[in-house]
């Protein structure tokens, strides 16, 4: 058996030349690290990984040749903030009778839908009942189109915080899959999760927006139970990730040595501060308050949520404008659910608006993401042994932002999918 497979090795490598080379070929294609545009670009493709990527670079006689005339083409884009399985929908009471096949059900469309809009990497931040990993497993078996998720499965928090249900009465007895108090119960869960196939640890460090009787505002978890939960996940080899608006609950999170902080709503400077000496990332979720402010009727959004949602989204574009002009390190990241799959990039211009330049906005979707899902030498950038995850746009994203809005071809893993 073993001599075979070694000789299909052989032949593998003998046969990989010109015939199995795909070229793509576009008027341009965007340096995300450097921010500028490449005339005349050619994309070498074998399999499913980029060989080479440049100006006028010689084609090989017999590759196969994708011909994208006038387009840009860019990395396929990267959502490091995602809740796949789920929908606006579930942010109401909705949720309820919704059981996790029909989430992860829901999820398969999402993914579908997420892919098609130029988005070819995610991670997911949060699943019931590891519907997320079972997702990110039918993906990557081919069952179901998809982007690459990084997945965690169930997010950890305290009894009665964000990660738990909060929506039934004391007689249903219901908890989070999640939840976990204490270092002993945080650290069993946190294997638990490792041992269904997390490959990154959340946990709710704080109060939030889209839960019952909390306050966004309160830190939830202690440094001592985040110092044990992300201590162990980077011992086991997995980042970590945590939701948090209030200052304190980020601080502590940013202390405990988190990869990063999801929201930040009320960073305040000595927040900024640590998180710049620190280098931990930011993950800004702001277009989604657009969306559920002008929607909240629509998806029947309970009204204490509503309540808090009018004051926690319009401060946090306030506090994070200084947070991304102070130079924090920040990742795209979209909290997709809360507002319809697919619309991911509208980000951008938020990301824009708040100071930074389109180069820099799509370097939080491309290098940085990839940085911080530890996947910098597979996705994030058109480079050689690289995934060939590409998307191609019309116009200039570097001039304007919202041409991401309108991804016009996908590619991902050397396979066109639109
Ligand atoms: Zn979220």
């Amino acid at each position: 058996m073993k001599a075979i497979a070694s000789s299909l090795l052989l032949c593998a490598a003998a046969t990989a030349h010109a015939a199995d080379i795909t070229a793509i070929k576009a008027a341009h294609m965007v340096d995300v690290r450097n921010g500028t545009l490449i005339d005349n670009a050619v994309v070498l493709i074998s399999g499913e990984h980029i060989t080479a990527a440049g100006s006028r670079l010689a084609i090989p006689a017999d590759a196969k040749i994708i011909d994208l005339g006038n387009k840009t083409l860019l990395p396929g884009l990267i959502d490091t903030h995602t809740h796949i399985t789920g929908r606006p929908e579930d942010a109401g009471y909705g949720i309820i009778a919704k059981s996790i096949p029909r989430q992860a059900l829901q999820g398969a469309r999402n993914a579908r839908v997420t892919l098609q809009a130029g988005f070819t990497t995610i991670r997911d931040v949060g699943a019931d009942g590891y519907a997320d990993i079972g997702l990110r497993d039918a993906i990557n078996e081919g069952d179901v189109p998809g982007p690459r998720i990084a997945a965690s499965g169930p997010a950890l928090g305290i009894t009665g915080g964000h990660c738990d249900d909060t929506m039934h009465a004391p007689e249903y007895k219901s908890t989070s899959l999640g939840v976990a108090d204490g270092v002993d119960e945080a650290l069993k869960v946190t294997r638990r999760n490792i041992k269904y196939g997390a490959d990154v640890i959340k946990i709710c460090a704080t109060g939030g927006v889209l839960s019952f009787g909390d306050d966004p505002r309160t830190s939830q978890y202690t440094l001592e139970e985040l110092k044990a939960i992300i201590g162990d996940a980077h011992r086991l080899g997995r980042k970590s990730a945590a939701h948090a608006h209030g200052g304190d609950g980020i601080k502590l999170a940013v202390l405990a040595g988190v990869d990063s902080i999801e929201h930040g709503s009320y960073i305040d400077d000595e927040g900024i501060k640590l998180m710049k000496e620190h280098k931990t990332y930011l993950v800004p979720t702001l277009y989604l308050g657009d969306w559920l402010l002008e929607n909240a009727e629509a998806i029947k959004l309970p009204k204490p949520l509503l309540e808090k949602a009018k004051v926690v989204l319009p401060q946090a574009r306030i506090n994070i404008g200084k947070a991304i002009k102070a130079g924090v390190p920040i990742a795209f990241g979209t909290d997709a659910a809360v507002y319809p799959h697919g619309l991911n990039a509208r980000e951008f211009a938020v990301l824009v608006k708040l100071g930074m330049t389109p180069a820099q906005a799509l370097r939080t979707a491309t290098v940085n993401a990839a940085d911080l899902l530890g996947w910098s030498d597979k996705v994030g950038s058109i480079e050689a042994g690289k995934y060939a995850d590409l998307i191609a746009v019309d116009g200039d994203p570097l001039k304007d932002v919202r041409t991401l809005e309108q991804v016009q071809w996908v590619m991902k893993g050397g396979a066109v999918v639109k």
